[in-house]
């Protein structure tokens, strides 16, 4: 292969763009060169836009490949919504930061509160806590944010927690589940780094970042829907069940192989998943193959259950903290089906084998000990994401967001954006890929 390290054509100024993915990065890239007057292509395998936020059909029903959160602080994941011309605000129900576990804990954070008193207020009201405990988890807070929400080596979070005297109940109701649903690893895998540069981000710098976006629209109408739009708007297209399957420089610029032939572009933002991005990238980027090549990754797995159309949940999100399930959406509340339950169990790996009609009889079994009365589901259906994230182990070797060569860059939930794999990590690599591009190009 040619020497790349000098080449920049000029044909990049004008050519089309090709995006490896259609997945929220991908389209985060892909949006963002479009807004930017650029033509790009946007290759995907699968017949459906989103990638491991996506929307699935159940018998007619659009559903999700699983229940997805966000929050107050994705500032990214926002603002590539409305860009895509979306409304957040319409697309996402909004609640303040409430951790509610029926029965047992319930933290509420007051909105009216400029960030960080509203926590420490919400941890001095919190019900299912003693006085030392909640001071306990105050102390923590405290400490955290003197150290700027640092520490020098990186650690699991269950050690940073003993490290820090945290009461058994404090980490039931509290680091556990808030590590577990952001990082996706049991607190004895999960990165203390990675943890706390999440809740420097959600519960230090304004009280809305704090707040839970829950959709209330399926995942695709929420954004890989808009991008579509935005991307033939600008005159590009979105190639659904292409996948890509070479990647190759060319005298100006790259060459896309995928089962239609191969095209030339003058620049790829590459957002594939890092299994596939190994694969293909050329032979100079094999440190960052490498790299990609060690993440380990966790499952996640959603349980819908449907009751009958009158049943409710006390909220449409409550905490469950049971041995199998740790939250349950109530998506009827969400503008879906009435009675439609979603039950989220986050770092399944333990659970791998079971079958799916035992799981679906054991989660009922555990929400009916929070909800009582729940009548038995007329149907389940259990989707089991067996790559659903990274696992955000301590110390974690990620490519750097941005170019990789000329006119290539590399985007992806796994770059590092110091975040764990969520949609906001996945659209900021996108932006940050879309920019390296336009501003290479700008330069060339
Ligand atoms: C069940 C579940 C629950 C989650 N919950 C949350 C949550 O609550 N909050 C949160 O922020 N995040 C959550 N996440 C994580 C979040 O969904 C991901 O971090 C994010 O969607 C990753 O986006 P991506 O674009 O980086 O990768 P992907 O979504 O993996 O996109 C890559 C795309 O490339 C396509 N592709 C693969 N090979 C080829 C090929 N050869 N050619 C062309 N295309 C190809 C794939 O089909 C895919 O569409 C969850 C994930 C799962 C699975």
């Amino acid at each position: 292969m040619e020497d790349l390290g000098h080449r920049v054509s000029p044909e990049v100024n004008s050519g089309r763009i090709a995006v490896l993915g259609g997945g929220w990065a991908g389209l985060a890239a892909a949006v963002t060169l479009a807004r930017a007057g650029r033509p790009v292509d946007v290759y995907e395998a699968a017949r459906t836009l989103g990638g491991r936020a996506r929307r699935v059909e159940i018998d007619g029903i659009a559903l999700d490949n699983g229940q997805h959160i966000l929050l107050g602080a994705y500032r990214d994941s926002l603002a590539i919504i409305r860009a895509a011309g979306g409304d957040p605000e319409k697309l996402l129900l909004r609640l303040p930061l409430e951790l509610a576990f029926p029965g047992a804990f319930r933290l509420r954070a007051p909105r009216s509160l400029p960030a960080p008193l509203h926590l420490l207020v919400g941890l001095i009201d919190a019900q299912g806590l003693s006085f030392a405990e909640k001071f306990a988890a105050i102390r923590f807070m405290v400490g955290m944010q003197l150290n700027g929400f640092n520490i020098a080596d990186d650690i699991t979070v269950a050690e940073l927690i003993r490290r820090h005297a945290q009461p058994p109940q404090v980490v039931r109701y509290l680091w556990e589940p808030l590590c577990i649903a952001a990082l996706n690893t049991a607190i004895g895998d999960s990165s203390a780094r990675i943890f706390l540069r999440v809740l420097r981000d959600a519960f230090t710098q304004g009280a809305r970042d704090s707040d839970l976006l829950i959709p209330r629209a399926d995942l695709g109408a929420l954004f890989p829907d808009l991008a579509a739009a935005a991307v033939s708007k600008a005159g590009g297209r979105v190639r659904l069940g292409e996948s890509v399957d070479s990647l190759a420089a060319d005298a100006s610029g790259w060459r896309i192989g995928s089962g239609t032939g191969a095209e030339h572009y003058a620049a790829v933002a590459c957002a594939l998943p890092p299994w596939r991005a190994a694969d293909l990238l050329p032979p100079q980027c094999a440190h960052v193959a490498a790299q990609l090549r060690a993440l380990a990754h966790e499952p996640i797995l959603t349980c819908y259950l449907q009751y009958p159309p009158h049943t409710h949940l006390p909220r449409p999100m409550i905490g469950l903290s049971r041995e199998i399930s740790q939250w349950a959406f109530d998506r009827g509340q969400l503008d879906g089906p009435a009675g439609l339950v979603a039950v989220v169990v986050s770092a399944a790996g333990r659970l791998r084998g079971i079958d799916a009609a035992e799981l679906a009889a054991a989660i009922h079994a555990e929400l009916r000990e929070v909800v009582p009365g729940l009548e038995t589901p007329q149907w389940h259906r259990v989707i089991s994401e067996k790559r659903a994230t990274f696992k955000a182990a301590p110390g974690l070797s990620r490519p750097a967001a941005g170019l990789l060569l000329p006119g290539l860059a590399l985007a992806g939930d796994f770059v590092d954006s110091g975040y764990p794999a969520t949609i906001e990590g996945a659209v900021r690599s996108g932006i940050a890929a879309a920019r390296a591009l336009l501003g290479e190009t700008r330069a060339a």
